[in-house]
């Protein structure tokens, strides 16, 4: 593939931008540049809210019934559809996800959300008649929050950006939406579905760039909600801007999550979900179960197993359909995943990987990486690595191992293994965290995704993330 976007797509129309400056797309697997798009600058921001801001006073959009907006919605998908492989191929070459993981998820389930989405959309009741204890009746009303500025990661950049579009589009707002410059060839084409949609002008702008104009958009006065995904450090600096502007914020993070093997649990079928369960795409994932917690009675079993069953997952191209675990997004990232490799050796107990696998001579690859006797104190069972390692870590009881995935700063996802599912959902219950898995991990779309402590604020996903592109209005009809 090769991308050579001029334009960005601002108010429905493909414009030139302001500066002349690019971002340049390069391949995580063979270092190769793919293509480059327009790097947007603040008078681009400023054009983009400016044409939501028209969108939401007078265009169709503005007036649009929930059955007008849900059929805009189904058409957008069907333009996501037909681009599904060029998607799947776009992330993958980029970030380095396994092609048949990014065809399933950056593809296919971001088609299912926004029709999801597009069906609670056409049932909406925006207006519900109260009786008052006054004698009076109140008008209560959902209306859309406004405009939208939403800022994605690289590491599932489609979905991440269509679980804000997809439910914003459902309230009835307008988005600007700021991509990461470690994968732009993707959401362009987020963009041109837009546009073949026939969104009314200005309901979708694309702006690419970094980290300035992520901030530059968080803050700027046409902007009525700002959403965002990634780090937990940038997430606190946005939260302290939109507190500063009593601005509506969610704010999805990173995570360090725990899967507890209860003692009866069926070692094979968790080796089996580890791709899965804790290194989906290569352990870029937020919610990915790199601390893993095994009984102190089956400590030894449980190491080997997986140590064993890592170390044959297939690791190589992302667009080979055979690889299990691919490179890192960058060369920048690779490095800090080493540099948190290097300190695990000071820790714990290096069991498999650690290096770059000498086969692959290109791309950011490390390979798949096993501490054991990580105490959870260590700074590789507390700190987000994103990637391919794992810390084994072993408790005493059941009490100890809840204490155990519970002593972290953050709570986004979690897992929970045993033949006994019920018990299993039991200990889920104990756990601090917004979202876990029994025997198993893959988010719902018709349940809330967020999570608690260092992990967020809000939650995506489900009927209940609409809530948060919307405000109420209470028109007391008092006589
Ligand atoms: P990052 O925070 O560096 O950047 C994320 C996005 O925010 C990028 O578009 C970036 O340009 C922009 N940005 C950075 N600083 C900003 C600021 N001060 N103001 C406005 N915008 C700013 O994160 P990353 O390294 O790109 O992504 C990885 C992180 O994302 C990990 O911590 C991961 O856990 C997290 N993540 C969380 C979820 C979730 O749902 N909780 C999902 C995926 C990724």
């Amino acid at each position: 593939m090769a991308v050579n976007q001029e334009t960005l797509f601002i108010g429905g129309e493909w414009v030139q931008p302001a500066s002349s400056n690019r971002i340049q797309a390069i391949s995580a697997a063979t270092e190769e540049v793919l293509g480059s798009v327009p790097e947007g600058s603040p008078a681009d921001i400023d054009r983009a809210v400016d044409a939501a801001r028209n969108a939401l006073k007078n265009s169709a959009w503005a007036t649009a019934t929930p059955e007008e907006r849900s059929a805009a919605m189904h058409r957008f998908a069907d333009a996501i559809e037909k681009r599904a492989p060029q998607i799947a191929e776009a992330v993958s070459s980029q970030n380095g996800m396994p092609i048949i993981m990014s065809e399933q998820l950056e593809a296919g389930y971001t088609v299912g959300l926004l029709r999801y989405y597009a069906e609670l959309a056409k049932g909406m009741e925006l207006e519900e008649t109260r009786p008052s204890p006054l004698g009076s009746t109140t008008l209560v009303r959902r209306e859309p929050v406004g405009v939208v500025g939403a800022i994605v990661p690289w590491n599932f950049p489609v979905i991440l950006s269509m679980m804000k579009i997809a439910p914003a589009l459902a309230a009835g707002c307008a988005i600007v939406l700021k991509p990461s410059p470690e994968t732009v060839l993707d959401s362009v084409l987020i963009a041109e579905a837009a546009e073949e949609a026939q969104l009314p002008p200005g309901v979708i702008s694309w702006v690419p760039g970094g980290r300035e104009l992520g901030a530059y958009l968080v803050s700027h006065p046409g902007v009525n909600k700002v959403a965002f995904t990634g780090s937990s450090t940038a997430g606190r600096i946005i939260a302290q801007e939109c507190a500063k502007l009593l601005r509506p914020v969610s704010l999805e993070l990173g995570g360090k999550s725990a899967a507890i093997l209860l003692d009866d649990m069926d070692l094979n079928a968790f080796v089996q979900a580890v791709p899965s369960v804790s290194m989906l795409n290569s352990g870029m994932a937020c919610f990915s179960c790199t601390r893993i917690l095994a009984p102190a009675s089956r400590y030894n079993e449980v190491v080997e197993a997986i140590a064993a069953g890592v170390s044959s997952f297939p690791q190589g191209n992302p667009l080979d359909r055979n690889t299990v675990v691919g490179p890192m997004a960058s060369s920048a990232h690779r490095q800090r995943v080493e540099s948190y490799i290097a300190k695990g050796k000071t820790e714990a107990k290096l069991v498999t990987g650690g290096g770059r696998p000498a086969s692959l001579e290109k791309g950011w690859f490390v390979e798949p990486t096993v501490f054991a006797d990580v105490d959870n104190s260590a700074v590789i069972a507390q700190e987000e690595i994103f990637g391919p390692v794992l810390s084994i870590i072993s408790y005493k009881d059941e009490a100890d191992a809840i204490r155990i995935a519970n002593d972290s700063i953050y709570g986004l996802g979690g897992t929970v293994w045993s033949t006994d599912s019920e018990h299993a959902a039991a200990v889920a219950r104990q756990m601090e965290s917004g979202t876990i898995g029994v025997n198993g991990y893959m988010p719902d779309l018709n349940a809330p995704f967020g999570g608690v402590k260092a992990s967020g604020l809000g939650r995506e996903m489900g009927p209940e993330a609409i809530f948060a592109y919307q405000q109420y209005k209470s028109i007391y009809l008092m006589g």
